[in-house]
């Protein structure tokens, strides 16, 4: 019962303060001796007066001052001690030291006092702990920002950096000057100015890759810690000025194959109705082309439309379950007459059982009328080419962490020249051919491998492409299966390897 004050008052001595330097004077006893002998001094002057004046015979002079002694003892000499402690204790708090409440013999104001310190230590230290703590979150918090946020003193030295400021310009910030950091002339310049007021520039760190930032540069209110006096923090716009540069990119590059078209079919116009105007053989052969190049402009706006369907709803995986085999034998059911024209075989080869995949039907079917009218377009004359289809346990490492478990691989073979490996990264970018030209010639718009790569991705699959110069190209499809769904027979899905 330490809430009490009590001749026992006691509490657990701190471990953690640091060794309190020595109280110097006198001891506890000593103290209370001497208060004592204070106490006794005036009844023994009087009863000397009193034995001096013949009032009284010494004997009983000296029996009364120690009877008065034994009494003042009796009376006074625990709460002088006790009084002596709290003193005691009181100096050596005042110094910094961390000493145990006194045990003290009365219960009187001594007691009361010590038992009021020590709840005022007890409050103190939870109120240090709480300010600790809450140092250490707000520690926590700057670390945690996404922003690299510095912090300079008045002489332009840092004061503070926080995790990603260190994961930017280095590990050992503190102290360094700002221009060791960032030599940005006019980041400098603003720093320099801070009187003046804020600033934000735009800035580019170049190693190791581009990086820019818009750099924000406040003066600190005065009395932070560390002197701090200057907050920079550096916030990344790299992915928003790419975003901005592929759209811009995007947007030319859509006109420019938009153009092309179009002015060939204005040319025509003016010819049929000036020059040929009364040849009706030019006429049906100019219509012709005319057509075909309406056709190009159809096809190349009905692919932009798709791409920002796909794009739009990219975030939202589809959740049917589909055959796959089915969705590809419609396929290649439409293409028969395109391939029979090159003399090109299609086959298929898939297992009897296949689980289905979590998809879209008529994006699936545009992912596959893509790579197999591409296998068809661009395998020799007189080649096959296969699509095999099999069920694996899990996908390639690239898969999304969502995607881990069983997939479907759909590996779309051709016998054509291959791709050269440094086209192979990009070939998945908007407009980008290897050969721009045969492209073109051959009704191909650029866009089908984005839809690909699109509609692969809101699929949570992947899409990989293996080449080989005159051997021919694999494009594989990895979706991921649909829990517990099974196409075709109700035979447990067959497990065989990558598909060759
Ligand atoms: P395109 O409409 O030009 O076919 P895609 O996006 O489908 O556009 O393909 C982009 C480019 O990738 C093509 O222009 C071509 O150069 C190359 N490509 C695609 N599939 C194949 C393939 N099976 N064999 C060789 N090259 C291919």
């Amino acid at each position: 019962m330490s809430d009490r004050p009590s001749g026992q008052t006691t509490e657990p001595t701190p471990e953690t303060t640091p060794a309190a330097p020595a109280v110097s004077g006198p001891s506890v006893l000593g103290r209370a001796l001497r208060w004592y002998a204070l106490a006794l001094f005036p009844a023994a002057l009087v009863l000397a007066a009193l034995a001096a004046l013949g009032r009284l015979a010494a004997a009983d002079a000296l029996l009364a001052v120690l009877a008065a002694a034994a009494v003042t003892a009796l009376l006074a000499l625990a709460p002088l001690v006790d009084l002596s402690r709290l003193l005691r204790f009181v100096q050596e708090l005042a110094q910094g030291a961390a000493p145990p409440t006194p045990e003290m013999r009365t219960h009187g104001v001594a007691a009361a006092a010590a038992f009021a310190l020590s709840q005022m230590r007890r409050e103190m230290r939870r109120a240090l702990a709480a300010s600790d703590r809450s140092a250490r979150s707000m520690e926590d918090v700057f670390d945690a920002l996404p922003d690299a946020v510095v912090m300079l003193d008045a002489d332009h030295r840092v004061v503070r950096a926080n995790m990603a400021a260190r994961g930017l310009f280095g590990r050992s910030l503190t102290g360094r000057d700002v221009s060791g950091l960032v030599r940005h002339p006019p980041i400098l310049e603003a720093i320099d100015q801070i009187e003046g007021g804020g600033r934000e520039l735009e800035f580019s760190l170049p190693i190791p890759v581009e990086r820019r930032f818009i750099v924000s540069i406040r003066p600190l209110p005065g009395d932070l810690a560390g002197n701090a006096a200057i907050l920079i923090s550096f916030h990344d716009i790299t992915t928003i000025r790419r975003m901005e540069q592929m759209r811009a990119d995007f947007v030319a590059n859509a006109s420019h194959e938009l153009r092309t078209p179009l002015s060939s079919l204005i040319g025509f116009i003016d010819t049929l109705r000036g020059p040929a105007h009364d040849d009706a053989e030019a006429r049906e052969r100019f219509l012709g082309i005319m057509a075909e190049q309406a056709a190009r402009m159809a096809r190349l706006i009905e692919d932009l439309l798709s791409l920002s369907r796909i794009e739009l709803n990219e975030h939202t995986q589809p959740s049917h379950a589909v055959d796959v085999r089915r969705v590809i034998a419609s396929v290649i059911e439409g293409l028969e007459q395109k391939a029979a024209a090159r003399n090109v075989t299609l086959a298929i080869a898939a297992p009897e059982s296949l689980p289905a995949v979590r998809g879209e039907p008529d994006e699936l079917t545009q992912v596959f009328q893509n790579l197999i009218e591409n296998a068809v377009k661009y395998t020799l004359p007189d080649t096959e080419v296969t699509v095999s289809i099999a069920a694996l346990e899990r996908g390639p490492v690239n898969m999304p962490k969502e995607a881990q478990g069983p997939v479907v691989a759909v590996a779309v073979r051709d016998r054509g020249e291959g791709i050269a490996q440094e086209h192979i990264p990009r070939l998945t970018e908007r407009f980008y051919r290897v050969d721009s030209a045969r492209s073109r010639k051959m009704g191909g718009t650029g866009l089908g491998l984005a839809i690909v790569k699109h509609v692969m991705s809101r699929h949570r699959g992947v899409l990989t492409i293996d080449s080989s110069l005159g051997l021919g190209s694999v494009f594989t499809a990895y979706l991921p299966a649909a829990a517990a769904a099974t196409a075709g027979t109700d035979a447990p899905p067959q497990r065989i390897g990558r598909p060759a």
